[in-house]
């Protein structure tokens, strides 16, 4: 069973809905389990479907990232309207996946648990470096965290929570004939394109 949406194509593969076909998925499936004997289904799902839209980790980046998430919960809405997603951010906020929603696994933001690295990565010098932390929630990614360049002052991107979020929360009520003016192939390209 597949379906096909906003230029994405979803298979049904074991309970889970996945972005790869069936052999290649339960291929992944059984790697996972094999390593991590307690990994939760929702996990494998969410891991199977990972994508990385970009690989910059800069505000840049992130809105990439995030008009990439929107497009992937238009598509999971539209090809599954009765089932509910979770859209999941990760890795500095660029990698995007989603599982169904199922009790037990996170519908909230994870703040990270371990302090912040005395240096960070900053892609204006292109150098680690020392920053100044940011202390004003950012209101367009409040689960970013920001500092200054020490070097050259350019804004760095320090680290993201983990982003968990209803994909009925993140489309909005009204939002569906906007998000689905998008589908075209161009995304399907795109998305695969940045496989890993
Ligand atoms: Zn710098």
């Amino acid at each position: 069973m597949s379906r096909s949406a906003g230029g994405f194509d979803f298979y049904e593969v074991d309970e889970m809905i996945c972005t790869f076909p069936p052999a290649a998925a339960q291929e992944q499936a059984r790697h996972l389990r094999e390593h991590n004997p307690d990994i939760k289904s929702w996990q494998v799902e969410a891991f199977i479907n990972h994508e990385h839209p970009t690989h910059e980790t800069t505000r840049q980046g992130l809105r990439e990232a995030q008009a990439f998430a929107q497009e992937l919960a238009a598509a999971l809405r539209q090809a599954y309207p009765k089932r509910d997603f979770i859209l999941l951010r990760y890795g500095f906020g660029v990698i995007i996946s989603f599982f169904q929603r199922t009790v037990g696994a996170p519908e909230t933001n994870i703040a990270p648990t371990q302090p912040l690295e005395e240096v960070a990565y900053c892609d204006h010098c292109q150098e680690h470096r020392h920053y100044t932390i940011s202390t004003h929630t950012d209101e367009e990614f409040p689960w970013a965290e920001w500092g200054a360049c020490r070097t050259c002052d350019n804004e760095m991107l320090l680290r993201t929570w983990e982003v968990y979020e209803p994909v009925a929360l993140l489309l909005g009520s009204s939002s569906d004939t906007e998000a689905e003016r998008h589908n075209h192939a161009l995304h399907r390209t795109r998305m695969r394109r940045f496989l890993d």
